[in-house]
């Protein structure tokens, strides 16, 4: 027997409780089920289609629906869908720790895998931790993060965390970490160069006193993702991870949006030569099937907890389904299609396509900023152009743009007044041009004809 939308709705409201969603105003619509996905669209209920147009929270590299990664499944289902990590190993874990590492920055040469990109997060600040206490230098054990920074929403993720909205209210459970300002050029008065100057004498500052109590920073490499796609200036990375080195404090790169080709590089650490201790990596690990994430470490790293078990060195730590099977399997099914279908060269191509008709809305007298690093895409809506005035948050702009989108057959959600596109890696230069299309209107009937205003 089927079970009928309406059923569902009903189920879903009497049961579902979504994330990052207030069920106030999610109740009172009729809620948007999907049934399947096919390419870049995903069909609800009633048949409807919509694009993809935010990769389904920025994970989806080949599309939904892809035979050669539902095979890989398939084919590793008939043989065994889990077995623990926990002093023991699996065929598809094994060979997929190898071709992370193959791929991933050099220096990076250990794998240990989790299933989201939060407790990838929690892995690599405990490991920093503990590392300096292995080492015997227990005084390192601080934290610096970047203003408006977002790795997750565990503790110890929102601990490093800087989103007042989300962030703020859990303070009294939380670490202290130290703040640097993240440079965002379209807010800093010395706009772009400004923004990089400042944040470099931060963090040389702060290291010239608290270097002895610090034990790892921790960034978002080239774009800084859920404050807003907020994309450093050039040189930036580089040269935070130089005074990381100088310094002597351990530099993790939460590539846990940015990886996997979605900037124009394998891994936004590519695009300026950077090799972190730690790296994160979780979303489009999968191709966007299934939750494995992973915390790369380097051979230093990994000496210092390499020990006899009793000098208690081991890392005391994981997960019920660390390094699941039929999400390695995918993971390497979908790694393997990159390469055939040379999908980071494509995202270059593409992000240049998008960027050429992006541009035609620059003027619009509400778009302040378009930030785009590859395939990564934020629009920044202002109520005053010329003084880069923000709208209110209660006008929910970005929100209305969303809900109009979507009533135009494109999916994707907001942050704050910035709309977000961030397309399947997969998507095509035509279907790029109906999502912008899509988005443009979206945009325009919300700023120049008030769509969704209350009252
Ligand atoms: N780190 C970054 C940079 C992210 O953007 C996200 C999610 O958006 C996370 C960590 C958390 O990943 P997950 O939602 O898989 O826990």
């Amino acid at each position: 027997m089927t079970t009928s939308y309406e059923q569902l709705a009903a189920m879903n409201k009497a049961h579902l409780w979504h994330p990052f969603t207030q069920m106030k105003d999610y109740n009172a619509s009729d809620p948007l089920i999907i049934e399947r996905g096919e390419g870049i669209m995903l069909y609800d209920m009633q048949g409807r289609a919509y694009y993809d147009g935010f990769s389904s929270v920025w994970l989806n590299v080949h599309g939904h629906n892809v035979p050669e990664l539902n095979q890989a499944i398939a084919e590793q289902l008939g043989r065994v869908a889990h077995s623990t990590l926990l002093g023991m190993a699996n065929v598809p874990a094994v060979q997929l720790a190898e071709k992370l590492v193959r791929i991933a920055p050099e220096g990076l040469t250990k794998v240990f895998f989790s299933d989201a990109g939060a407790t990838g997060v929690e892995i690599a600040i405990k490991m920093a931790f503990q590392y300096w206490r292995n080492r015997g230098i227990p005084g390192k054990s601080s934290f610096i993060t970047m203003n408006q920074a977002y790795h997750g929403d565990t503790i110890g993720a929102v601990s490093i965390g800087a989103i007042p909205l989300y962030h703020d209210i859990f303070r009294p459970m939380l670490f202290p970490a130290h703040v640097l300002p993240y440079p965002n050029a379209y807010r800093h008065e010395g706009g772009s160069a400004g923004a990089m100057e400042e944040t470099l004498a931060s963090l040389r500052a702060l290291l010239e006193s608290r270097a002895d109590e610090v034990a790892a920073l921790i960034v978002e490499p080239i774009v800084q993702g859920a404050s807003g796609i907020i994309v450093m200036p050039p040189g930036c990375l580089r040269e935070m991870a130089g005074l990381c080195r100088e310094y002597g404090v351990l530099l993790i790169a939460d590539e846990v949006a940015t990886g996997f080709g979605r900037t124009g590089a394998m891994f936004a650490c590519d695009l300026e030569d950077v090799s972190p201790d730690l790296m994160v990596v979780g979303k489009g690990l999968t191709g966007g099937y299934l939750p494995v994430a992973a915390t790369l470490a380097t051979e230093e790293v990994y000496d210092a907890f390499y020990a006899d078990y009793a000098e208690q060195k081991t890392f005391f730590h994981g997960h019920s389904y660390t390094g699941n099977p039929l999400g390695c399997a995918v993971a390497l099914a979908s790694l393997k299609l990159m390469e055939e279908r040379d999908i980071v060269q494509g995202v270059n191509k593409k992000a240049a396509f998008a960027a050429r008709r992006l541009s035609a809305l620059a003027d619009w007298p509400h778009v302040g900023d378009i930030r785009q690093q590859g395939l990564m895409i934020g629009i920044e809506l202002v109520r005053e152009k010329a003084a880069r005035e923000p709208y209110d948050w209660a006008e929910r702009v970005g929100v209305r743009v969303c809900q109009r989108a979507r009533e135009l057959g494109m999916l994707t959600r907001p942050l704050g007044n910035v709309v977000v596109f961030i397309p399947p890696l997969a998507s095509t230069e035509a279907e790029q041009e109906a999502m912008i299309h899509i988005l443009a209107t979206a945009i325009r009937d919300v700023m120049e004809f008030g769509w969704g205003r209350e009252g």
